[in-house]
């Protein structure tokens, strides 16, 4: 065994499935979730056991006789398994397709570590009481849900979304794991500010809460700042920030696309990839209709029917948000090919007509379309992985949060 093989390390990670779970994190940051028998023979490995040493405490334990081979070529498969995770980066999570981290862990470290401070209870909750006041006030005046967005009140925003990701990064920090970078990533076609906070599956479920609620307490302490500063001076920016920042935060709170709310479900059920369950449901509902023996779903009865009503709640809102959009944007899409046209002609004719408002049409139609075809091929996706579906004995939990 050389050194790369011994560092493989696993720990136990909290989930409500009814066998102990185990985690290890690759070369490459990325975390793979592990059974229970994987966990041991690395350990054992670990341990420096020989082969042959494993097979003969798993002979008296499973009262069948296991070979030295046997143990040696499950070993093979398992490290195999660990490095074909390893290749697939850390960062390819569902729905992600590009990330790039600004700001180094070390740097997110050192930021973070004086914020800590925020989480001791008693800050917190002076902090929040003293926040819920001043927007209470803010939503008491007039027309106070207006929206009047400018430059200044978006780079507002940026900040508060920024703040978000260095409040997850800190949540982790207090309860003494290391965060990881922090940058942006496209997740479908929105861009979005991402934090690493995969260290996060070390921790119990109820810590991991407060990792995926630390980004929103961040947001709405800045949020908080905005409203005060608001009252005072009555600069709009401030306003509409203050107004946008309210709205994403509900936002955020959807479990259906995985932001903070999916992660919250996911670690209050205890329920890793939550949104894959569907496939491990569709496949058990499908073979228990025909009358099938099938694998026994890994969750107490009630975790799997929350997953169960989590799934059905999910592809139903998403399925709503498709449809509302394709109705709402038919035209848009259908007047496409003529923009297009359009375009071409006016680029070909070098007469001036390239106005910026045409141009910008261009941009937002097109950002339109590529929006809807993106959501069409996730559902035919999805469709095709139901049918395609195995179970394996590795399953990777992502947890990078935006
Ligand atoms: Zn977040």
């Amino acid at each position: 065994m050389d050194k790369d093989e011994q560092a493989l390390t696993s720990f136990r990670l909290a989930t409500s499935e009814n066998v102990q779970q185990y985690a290890l994190k690759t070369k490459n940051g990325a975390y793979v979730k592990l059974s229970a028998s994987a966990h041991a023979l690395l350990q054992a490995v670990n341990n420096g056991l020989t082969f042959a040493e494993i097979a003969a405490i798993m002979t008296t334990q499973q009262n069948k006789s296991v070979a030295a081979q046997d143990v040696a070529v499950a070993y093979e498969k398992l490290v195999k398994k660990i490095k074909s995770q390893e290749i697939s980066s850390t960062t390819r999570l569902t729905g992600f397709w590009f990330t790039w981290t600004i700001l180094p862990k070390a740097f997110v470290k050192k930021v973070g570590r004086p914020l800590t401070r925020l989480f001791y209870p008693i800050n917190a909750a002076l902090l929040l009481i003293s926040v819920a006041a001043i927007i209470a006030a803010f939503l008491n005046q007039p027309d106070s849900w207006r929206f009047m967005p400018s430059f200044a009140s978006f780079a507002l925003l940026l900040l508060g979304f920024f703040f978000h990701e260095v409040g997850h990064a800190t949540a982790l920090l207090s309860f003494g794991e290391k965060p990881g970078g922090i940058g942006i990533a496209a997740y479908w076609i929105v861009p979005v500010f991402f934090s690493d906070v995969s260290a996060g599956w070390r921790l119990p479920r109820l810590q991991r809460i407060v990792v995926a609620l630390g980004g929103l307490y961040f947001q709405i302490i800045v949020c908080g700042a905005y409203g005060g500063l608001y009252l005072v001076t009555k600069w709009e920016p401030l306003h509409a920030a203050v107004v946008a920042i309210l709205v994403s935060s509900l936002f955020t709170l959807l479990p259906v696309f995985k932001m903070d709310g999916y992660w919250i479900i996911s670690d209050l059920l205890g329920v890793t990839n939550l949104d894959q369950q569907r496939l491990t449901i569709l496949t058990h509902l499908w073979h228990k209709i025909n009358d099938r023996t099938t694998k026994a779903l890994p969750w107490p009865t009630l975790i799997s029917v929350a997953v169960f009503s989590y799934t059905l709640v999910s592809v139903v809102t998403a399925v709503y948000f498709l449809t509302q959009g394709l109705a709402l944007r038919w035209p848009h899409i259908l007047a496409y090919p003529s923009l297009i046209f359009d375009l071409l002609q006016r680029l070909t004719t070098k007469t001036d007509t390239l106005s910026f408002a045409f141009l910008e049409q261009i941009i937002m139609e097109t950002y339109i379309v590529f929006a809807i075809i993106f959501a069409l091929f996730w559902f035919l996706r999805t469709g095709f992985h139901i049918f395609k579906h195995r179970w394996s004995m590795l399953q990777k939990p992502n947890m990078s949060r935006v």
